[in-house]
């Protein structure tokens, strides 16, 4: 199995729109460093006979795929409904042409509710043979779920993101949890035995009530001990000369086109 992470940034990205100049709000991460620059947080997911899980439809979705060269996906999974993650819907046509069908979306019940709510024309059922706007089959899932989506089996957990519950992913000794600031019994029930995980880390000078800060993440990895720790959906305060020299082994950060081979 083979995971990719297309986007490793916080819901504005690094930079943010602005900076005296215009060029880019860069915080407290230097922009010489071109593992800075992250687009909003996704991942792929890839089996051993190339089936590829997305894992949210990002506004930066499209130069993602280019970017890091995934020729198609077989199917889409949302980990909730905030903007940062569904707003490049209507590129999952070009997805949808690739494959020649519709796609299956899996995700919550409350998660989908929210995306048909503002992009119901990419639920209707397909007119074939064209794909002028995406289309995607509603696959309701619920916490605690194991099910097969691209060929990988997957078991999804409730994880708190304020306001708003995410679905956690793992994918054996894998595992992927964003937009998360508080972890249950059940989510570290899940979450046990995990080799490596891609997990949530938005800045260092926390807390913060819907990302979990540095603090709390280092104090989730000294309770689950995967071998390895990689941080994604990182905002501006997370420099990443300041993060090589200052996590702890076994944590590190991710940046935007990282590949973990897993298994
Ligand atoms: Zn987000
Ligand atoms: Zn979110």
């Amino acid at each position: 199995m083979k995971v990719t992470l297309l986007g490793t940034g916080g819901s504005a990205g690094v930079p943010m729109i602005g900076g005296a100049d215009g060029s880019g709000n860069w915080g407290e991460c230097d922009p010489a460093e071109p593992r800075n620059r992250r687009t909003r947080s996704s991942i792929v997911i890839e089996n051993t006979a190339n089936r590829r899980l997305l894992v949210d439809t990002s506004p930066d979705m499209r130069n993602q795929l280019l970017d890091c060269r995934i020729p198609g996906v077989d199917a889409v999974l949302f980990t909730h409904a905030h903007a940062d993650h569904i707003t490049g819907i209507d590129d999952v046509r070009i997805l949808n042409r690739i494959a020649n069908r519709p796609l299956p979306a899996f995700a919550t019940a409350e998660t989908l509710a929210e995306i048909v709510k503002r992009f119901g024309y990419a639920f209707r059922p397909w007119e074939p043979p064209h794909f002028y706007r995406p289309v995607l089959e509603a696959r309701t899932v619920l916490p605690g779920d194991l099910f097969g989506a691209a060929g990988c089996a997957v078991r999804v957990f409730a994880q708190s993101h304020g306001k708003v519950e995410t679905l956690g992913l793992r994918f054996g000794p894998f595992a992927y949890s964003t937009d998360v600031v508080e972890l249950n019994d059940d989510a570290f029930a899940a979450l046990s035995g995990v080799d490596t995980w891609v997990v949530g880390c938005f800045l260092r000078h926390g807390p913060h009530w819907t990302h979990a800060d540095l603090d709390k993440v280092l104090g989730w990895t000294r309770r689950l001990k995967p071998r390895r720790t990689v941080l994604t959906h990182m905002g501006t305060e997370m420099d990443w000369a300041w993060m090589q020299a200052n996590l702890p082994p076994g944590v590190e950060a991710g940046y935007d086109g990282m590949v973990l081979e897993i298994g």
